[in-house]
């Protein structure tokens, strides 16, 4: 099985983000963003829930991010760019390139990740 990872960085799932989903801790922020674009992808809720640690979380969060998978094509994820801000604070630009019913649902953001206790979780978006 060499399918070509999600997160579209030209690797192996298996060698990419795939170790992440089974429970390694990713060691930058960049890799972070991967796995949990590539969660997206394959539907892997779970994994998108633990990597997160949104201000306000939604109590219907989990119901809303299935059915953001169910209806999203991931078609591929650009890294634009990466700041550091601090030893346990990063940004990360990037494109999520998607499609929903056959329209272009592409975005790009500036996320904000924070690392605690030795894991990086997502914050949310930046202005
Ligand atoms: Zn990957």
């Amino acid at each position: 099985m060499n399918k070509p990872c999600p997160c579209t960085s030209g690797q192996p799932y298996q060698t990419c983000c795939q170790p992440y989903h089974k429970g390694r801790i990713p060691a930058t922020a960049v890799s972070l963003m991967r796995s949990r674009y590539a969660a997206y992808a394959l539907g892997k809720i779970g994994y998108i829930l633990k990597t997160e640690q949104l201000s306000a979380r939604q109590p219907d969060r989990r119901k809303a991010i299935k059915q953001f998978c169910q209806n999203t094509d991931f078609i591929g994820l650009q890294i634009l760019a990466e700041e550091t801000l601090a030893a346990d604070r990063a940004t990360v630009t990037f494109r999520a390139i998607l499609g929903q019913q056959g329209r272009d649902a592409s975005f790009t953001e500036r996320s904000l990740f924070e690392k605690r206790d030795g894991r990086w979780f997502y914050i949310g978006p930046l202005e």
